[in-house]
């Protein structure tokens, strides 16, 4: 399966009546799916911040229970491999640099791994009109353009 993407209104977008993941048919749940990329929003004493477009998409029981646990463990495997990276870092009493780079030799896959693993449905970028969504699923790409035909942007 390859990625599709597709430029669409946010206004007027609308999700098939399927499950993205497994493409059943009334999908009765709405899980929020967050833009990969955030837009500067404000400056905060020492950080930037950054917003990013939430958009709810149908999702069947079944699949939202299966993404929200793996999440869930995405987050505890993130918390205790920087955990684990920290204290290899005291142990060994490595430079800050060396800590940094070892903590995101380590991470970096992990959240990768948790956050590619099973997505079906990404938003690439959005503007105050306009989003853009990758979906990997063909026949559940192909029921979103023909459902969204007139506002697509080639
Ligand atoms: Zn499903």
């Amino acid at each position: 399966m390859a990625w599709q993407q597709f430029s669409v209104l946010r206004k007027s977008c609308r999700f098939p009546d399927r499950c993205p993941v497994c493409l059943c048919v009334g999908p009765d749940r709405a899980l929020f799916i967050e833009s990969v990329s955030g837009h500067f929003s404000g400056f905060y004493l020492v950080a930037k911040s950054y917003r990013h477009l939430r958009v709810a998409v149908p999702f069947c029981k079944s699949c939202t229970r299966r993404i929200i646990r793996r999440s869930r463990w995405g987050t505890a495997c993130l918390f205790a491999s920087f955990f684990a990276c920290a204290g290899l870092a005291l142990w060994l009493d490595l430079s800050g640099l060396s800590a940094g780079v070892l903590t995101v030799l380590i991470c970096g896959p992990i959240m990768w791994w948790f956050q590619s693993r099973g997505s079906m449905l990404r938003i690439d970028d959005y503007d105050d009109e306009r989003m853009t969504i990758s979906i990997k699923h063909s026949a559940y790409a192909d029921l979103f353009r023909n459902l969204n035909m007139e506002t697509l942007e080639k």
